[in-house]
């Protein structure tokens, strides 16, 4: 069974590449613009996976992931940063989130499909 995946991306090329690509492998995609939509569909949906987003307006990603990570009804979702390390500091602070993995931008899209075959078990016999 493929995974659903929330993307949660402002930027609307991004957010689309990486919607359309991750739909293009078989997975059900969910996507928001902004953090707070982000936690939002998280809610309703309980997604398999998170690919989140550190700047965003509304509420960013440090914001989305303290409150997913603190609601036992999404606590347990892995949560993917993807993050340009745009400010100081930014690598410690996300380390400190809470999230389960960061990857950083610009995205080795190959790298980040190989990365999600192996946490939800592909068995694409081409992909051996
Ligand atoms: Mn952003």
């Amino acid at each position: 069974m493929k995974p659903t995946i929330l993307i949660v991306e402002d930027d609307p090329q991004n957010r689309k590449l990486l919607a359309e690509l991750l739909a293009l492998k078989g997975n059900r995609i969910l996507d928001a613009p902004d953090g707070k939509a982000g936690v939002a569909l998280a809610y309703a949906e309980r997604p398999d996976l998170i690919l989140m987003d550190i700047q965003m307006p509304e509420m960013d990603g440090f914001g989305a992931i303290q409150e997913l990570k603190g609601d036992v009804r999404t606590r347990a979702i892995p949560i993917w940063v993807l993050t340009s390390y745009a400010m100081p500091g930014d690598q410690a602070r996300i380390i400190a989130s809470g999230c389960d993995a960061y990857i950083t931008k610009p995205l080795d899209l190959r790298d980040l499909l190989t990365r999600i075959e192996r946490q939800f078990g592909a068995t694409n016999p081409d992909e051996s």
